[in-house]
């Protein structure tokens, strides 16, 4: 006879069992166990680069991202109370993401993450294939973000990545052309995590020009809605995929330093972003105000792929369940 005995449930967060999961809460005193068999097989994370939630969400009848207005949130959870609690500079900011850990890197791309990325458990696992992991970004200097200069992890279990404007690490590409990739990537490949960011709110933001920082969100506005349609039009995505649209940061407040041109600081509207989260496990058209961060975004893709992350600090993101978790 077999005895199991669970010692402990550590702070570490979850020990995955093919779907299922027993995960905890990251706080101490409360420490929850659960099952919850995912849906989502797939995991695409959308950042829009550096929009102020002034302008996005919080915009008098979110007249600038109308298709998230009418047609994403009614199918959406959404996060009013999300933070970059790290750096918010591009960089760090989606390190954050791939990895679950706030730390500081150098913005230019010279430097890969500290810590191990989402991307490298994913295609740790020696049933992945080539293309199952994407890396698909605007700016060339997000390539670092498939790799790590963690001890045992510098450049291994590397995902596909197309960075810049030929793909190749560097220089600032064009946002049409990114999502072309992206259809183009999923069509050819359907890899199972994906990571796209679109420039072009961040790039006019640092022009100082406030039309085409407008114009810019009313682009990512329709490119959301439009990987959202190559989701549903897609059988081996629709119903099955998890997507979530969020920010690597904000920009300065009014007021603070030069307001909307800038951002890196620790100012609110630096820290204030958003996330939209749509699938199949989500509940839809509901709003959630309770505080979640950048860094939960990794341990709740995690759980939804089925890994373990032992380096990631971030919290699974509960309310986002359709089904209370007991
Ligand atoms: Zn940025
Ligand atoms: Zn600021």
């Amino acid at each position: 006879m077999k005895i199991v005995v669970i010692v402990a449930l550590s702070l570490a967060g979850a020990i995955p069992i093919g779907g299922l999961f027993l995960g905890t809460k990251s706080t101490k005193s409360e420490v929850f166990a659960l099952s919850y068999n995912f849906k989502a097989e797939n995991v695409i994370i959308l950042v829009i680069d550096g929009p102020r939630y002034k302008e996005t969400f919080g915009a008098e009848n979110m007249q600038y991202i109308p298709n998230f207005r009418d047609s994403l949130l009614p199918n959406a959870t959404f996060f009013d109370h999300f933070y970059n609690n790290g750096s918010t500079f591009t960089n760090a900011g989606h390190a954050s993401i791939t990895t679950g850990r706030y730390q500081k890197v150098e913005n230019s791309g010279l430097e890969v993450p500290k810590y191990p990325s989402i991307f490298q458990y994913f295609m740790r696992d020696k049933k992945r294939n080539y293309n199952d992991a994407w890396v698909i970004t605007s700016k060339g200097k997000l390539d670092i973000l498939a790799n790590s200069r963690y001890k045992g992890w510098e450049n291994t279990n590397i995902a596909r990545t197309w960075c810049g404007p030929s793909g190749e690490g560097f220089g600032y590409g064009n946002d049409t052309y990114t999502m072309t990739v992206v259809d183009s990537v999923m069509q050819n490949f359907h890899p199972r995590l994906i990571l796209i960011n679109l420039l072009e709110v961040d790039v006019q933001g640092h022009a100082g020009n406030w039309e085409k920082y407008l114009k810019g969100i009313q682009s990512t506005d329709k490119q959301a809605m439009a990987l959202w349609k190559m989701i549903q039009n897609d059988t081996i995505y629709k119903d099955k995929t998890a997507l979530f649209i969020t920010n690597d940061h904000g920009r300065h407040c009014d007021g603070h330093k030069d307001g909307f041109v800038s951002h890196g600081g620790g100012c609110s509207c630096c820290r204030h972003i958003s996330l939209t989260a749509l699938g199949p496990d989500f509940r839809k058209g509901r709003i959630v105000s309770e505080e979640y961060e950048l860094i939960d975004i990794t341990e709740t893709t995690a759980q939804i792929l089925g890994m373990d992350m032992p380096t990631s600090k971030g919290r699974f993101i509960y309310p986002l369940l359709k089904e209370e978790v007991k």
